[in-house]
């Protein structure tokens, strides 16, 4: 199977890329800068989104397109910051949708990334993807306008995965969160009440595969595991794993005199449940936050 990844030099579209290649796809990486030849393995071209633009040539034959492009959430959220963080996504979908149009055969499949942000905030309610989608802070906006923006893609098959928070020892947001627990000043942030709907990063990659190769899926997939947590049980839970104290609250005006609007992703959440993933058989390799945990914690 021949299979384009943007944001494919990503911590997600990466771990992505190696699975794909491991298993004997071929694999573009769609990127905004040209790859050296050291970083070319086997299997693996990386192209331009200008290369593309002039020529969508090498995307001849594709199965699928992976859509993981966007500028990070991880920095302060200014207002340029903000623009970027939406523009760079409803541009890559845009392109997305012309490379597709532009070939001569059409892949069969894009998978694209979008947010549990999407259902909005809450300390009450579960969602699954027959949920509404509720618009009530900056990251549901985005989360909305960039699905909105796939929709416009002409494509047999559209998968919108709705990302959690992704797990890994060494990279994306874990590193930050189990720092505290390090210095032994790890505890619940804020209330603690607030849900965190999370996922490992080996079943990340494994369900973007499923849906890849599973035509039953199609729309909305929730990629958070079955049991979301509260904060304050993620941080028990990180605690116990790696045999630190979870006794340091931090109060909520801290983090945002800290963090600004950004603190929000820490102080608010949403506890939501992958039901369609579920349905069509796919079994979580972690589906608990203590399985996670100690694979986390395994090789310190
Ligand atoms: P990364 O930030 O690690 O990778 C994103 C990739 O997007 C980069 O490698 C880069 O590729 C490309 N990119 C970065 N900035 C821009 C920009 N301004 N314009 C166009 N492309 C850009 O993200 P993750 O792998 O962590 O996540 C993948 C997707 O999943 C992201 O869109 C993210 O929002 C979403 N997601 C991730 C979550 C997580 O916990 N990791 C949670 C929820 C959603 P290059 O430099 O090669 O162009």
């Amino acid at each position: 199977m021949k299979v384009a990844v943007t944001g494919g030099t990503g911590f997600v579209g990466g771990r992505l890329a190696d699975a794909l290649l491991s298993r004997g796809d071929e694999v573009i990486i769609i990127s905004r800068s040209a790859g050296n030849r050291q970083q070319e393995r086997e299997g693996l071209v990386r192209v331009t989104w200008d290369e593309l633009a002039a020529s969508a040539g090498p995307l001849e034959g594709l199965h699928a397109i992976v859509n993981l492009a966007g500028e990070s959430i991880n920095q302060k959220w200014t207002e340029e910051a903000k623009l970027q963080i939406l523009q760079s996504r409803l541009d890559a979908a845009e392109q997305v949708g012309k490379l597709v149009a532009s070939l001569r055969q059409m892949p069969g499949v894009v998978v694209n990334a979008s947010g549990i942000s999407i259902y909005g905030t809450s300390r009450d309610a579960a969602f699954d993807e027959e949920s509404p989608i509720h618009v009530n802070d900056f990251l549901s906006d985005v989360s909305q306008k960039w699905e909105a923006a796939a929709d416009l893609i002409d494509i047999p098959r559209l998968v919108k995965v709705r990302v959690g928070v992704v797990l890994a020892r060494d990279d994306g947001a874990f590193p930050k969160m189990a720092m505290p627990y390090r210095l032994f000043a790890g505890g619940k942030i804020g209330s603690g009440k607030q849900w965190l709907s999370w996922i490992h990063i080996e079943d990340m990659v494994r369900l973007l595969l499923f849906c890849i190769d599973n035509n039953e899926l199609e729309g909305p997939v929730n990629a958070s595991a079955p049991e979301p947590v509260t904060n304050d049980a993620f941080g028990r839970a990180l605690g116990a794993a790696f045999h630190k104290p979870h006794w340091f609250p931090v109060p909520a005006f801290m983090m945002k005199m800290m963090f600004g609007e950004l603190s929000t992703l820490l102080l608010e959440g949403q506890r939501a449940l992958p039901r369609k993933a579920l349905s069509c058989g796919f079994e979580f390799r972690y589906p608990t936050i203590k399985s996670a945990m100690e694979q986390l914690a395994k090789h310190k």
